[in-house]
């Protein structure tokens, strides 16, 4: 299982399909992949069991154009595999967009206390992190905030990556206890699980630690801890070639 996640100048769709395939040495049993599409200017999800070409095909069809986007390849813990259950997985209004890799172990609880009302799309785990996203955001959170409090509640392991259709020049991401990169390019910023995964686009990746959010732009990566505290942190070169 693992993450891509890229935002830059090139159109995304072949940059995640790419970060995917070489993700799939970690093993999945589906995938999914989520593009602010410049013409739709709204989110395109598509999502399959199985295998990456199988997803790839499917992906051909729409042929999302944008620049920005998250993939994901899955290795259920919550929820069978299925098109369904596969990540992306949007909140109720569809404005947030998340892909995860890890274990919410609280997650009943968590539904139980912010979202008693809200009919889940899935038997996921990772579900409630979106839909409580959106919950503080129609709150009156800025989603910087929302995305930092709803980490502080979940007890478990994840590396997490969000889109926000009403701010497509951005990625969230964060983690806990599951691997997670940003990495720096020309400018196109990345996100991966491994390193190996977007070697196509740089070779300079920044460490996350554990309970750090990152806000990915074109311009540059915005890393901070779950209070809101900025974090500096020097960048590393990887010594692989793709
Ligand atoms: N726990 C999540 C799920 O079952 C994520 C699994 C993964 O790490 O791929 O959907």
């Amino acid at each position: 299982c693992g993450i891509v996640g890229y935002i830059g100048t090139e159109n995304v769709k072949d940059i995640l399909l790419k970060g995917l395939d070489k993700l799939e040495y970690r093993g999945y049993d589906s995938a999914g992949l989520a593009i602010v599409d410049e013409h739709e200017e709204d989110v395109q999800l598509v999502k399959e069991k199985g295998r990456i070409a199988s997803l790839r095909k499917e992906v051909e069809k729409i042929n999302p154009e944008g620049t920005c986007g998250i993939g994901h390849t899955r290795w259920a813990t919550h929820g069978a595999p299925s098109a369904r259950n596969a990540h992306p997985h949007q909140s109720a209004n569809r404005r947030f967009t998340l892909v995860h890799n890890g274990v919410i172990e609280n997650y009943e609880s968590l539904k139980e206390e912010y979202l008693s009302d809200v009919d889940l799309l899935s038997d996921t785990d990772t579900e409630v992190i979106t839909q409580i996203i959106e919950r503080f955001v129609s709150e009156g959170l800025e989603v910087n905030e929302a995305f930092r409090k709803t980490l502080s509640l979940l007890k478990g392991s994840y590396a997490l990556a969000l889109l926000d259709e009403e701010a497509d020049d951005r990625i969230y991401v964060g983690k806990n206890k599951s691997p997670l990169l940003v990495g720096k390019g020309d400018e196109a910023n990345v996100v991966a699980s491994d390193s190996m995964a977007m070697l196509h686009i740089t070779k300079t990746f920044v460490e996350l630690m554990d309970e750090e959010v990152v806000t990915v732009t074109r311009q540059g990566i915005w890393i901070q801890d779950l209070d809101g505290n900025d974090v500096q942190r020097e960048a590393f070169t990887a010594e692989l070639d793709e």
